[in-house]
């Protein structure tokens, strides 16, 4: 493996490549959000913290940009990344330094409450190894719900495991849950029956929502209308329709989360919603591994891809008077406001030895 240089010290597993593993610069915030892009290239080979020697050319590396405001990922799943510790170095390294992720009482939800500080850890020991200016972990939410998908699977054991979880320091929301009728994985009946079962325990609970809906909005509604809408939030995750869809979820009080999808060339109709919700009630979210933004699109999405689609939101909505450092600003108080979550999990993110 070729000797790296301090200047060869490029953090190869950080950089983003697309669908044919070329190298994709991070987006570019206007001048006074960016903090001023190192485009400092090196040549040659380079070590990546695999071990494995990387040939790239003075040309195509460049170091990340430095964005000035951070960005959030309201909604993605770490369990399902093949290497988690990576992936929230990635995040850091890009200054997406609150991440929300979710687990599944019906799907090893273990591994999350009980790796998530293993993985800070790795991810603290990459930022470190590639010099990177951020040395931290980014703030991680969990938040716990059955899937629609798995609706099926839901019984009285399996709500305790859920309520169990619910009170785990971490856990700052019930979701997602709701109802997918594109796949109809479960029974649509037994999909709004555990809907409802669960959107009961929010309410009981004063937990915010996160909700999963395709294909199935009307229903959703219905359902919220009917039994009542959680009074600590409602999140509407990975919104993919037009403005007038949004408008019965938005008047009820809820959030609208957009992820990769937002940066597809044929959903002009989502940006136009995009460009028209309330500023206070929508969110950047990735649901990685699934949609990797434009220009990624066909690679596996990790949380670091926020940064994509955050650029995206932040073009559509600064103007004269606001520019994109308040909308990127705005963007991240949104989603940490909504999942808060405990006194126990703000404290962990106060605490540099949280890990040790
Ligand atoms: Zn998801």
């Amino acid at each position: 493996m070729a000797e790296s240089s301090e200047a060869g010290k490029v953090f190869c597993d950080a950089l983003f490549r697309d669908a044919k593993g070329r190298i994709i610069e991070p987006p570019c915030f206007d001048a006074e959000v960016l903090g001023g892009v190192d485009d400092q290239a090196v040549g040659g080979s380079v070590a990546t913290t695999a071990g494995v020697a990387a040939t790239v050319s003075a040309a195509t590396v460049v170091s990340a940009a430095t964005v000035v405001s951070a960005v959030a990922d309201s909604h993605c799943h770490l369990d399902m990344l093949s290497n988690p510790g990576l992936a929230l170095a990635r995040a850091a390294a890009h200054h997406v330094d609150f991440i929300v992720s979710v687990v599944d009482p019906s799907e090893e939800p273990e591994r999350t409450y009980g790796q998530l500080p293993e993985w800070c850890h790795q991810a603290e020991v990459l930022l470190a190894e590639w010099q990177q200016p951020v040395r931290q972990a980014p703030s991680v939410r969990v938040i716990v719900g059955c899937h629609p998908h798995n609706a099926s699977r839901y019984d009285e054991q399996l709500q305790e495991v859920l309520l169990d979880l619910v009170h785990q320091p971490l856990t700052a929301a019930i979701g997602e849950i709701g109802l997918d009728y594109h796949y109809d994985a479960s029974p649509r009946k037994v999909q709004r029956e555990v809907f409802r079962r669960q959107l009961e325990i929010a309410r009981r609970l004063d937990l915010p929502v996160a909700l999963h809906l395709r294909e199935a909005h009307a229903d959703g509604l219905e359902i919220l209308n009917a039994d009542g809408w959680p009074t600590s939030g409602v999140l509407l995750h990975c919104y993919t329709l037009g403005k007038d869809d949004m408008v019965p979820f938005l008047e009820k009080g809820a959030s609208l989360a957009f992820g990769g999808a937002l940066t597809f060339k044929k959903l002009e109709h989502l940006r136009k919603a995009a460009a028209l919700a309330p500023l206070e009630s929508i969110m950047t979210e990735t649901d990685a591994p699934f949609m990797a933004p434009e220009p990624l699109r066909g690679t596996v999405a990790d949380p670091a891809h926020t940064v994509f689609t955050a650029a995206c939101l932040a073009a559509l909505r600064s103007n004269d008077k606001l520019g994109q450092r308040e909308v990127l600003g705005q963007l991240h108080l949104n989603a940490e406001r909504f999942f808060r979550g405990t006194a126990a999990a703000e404290a962990m993110d106060r605490d540099p030895l949280r890990y040790d």
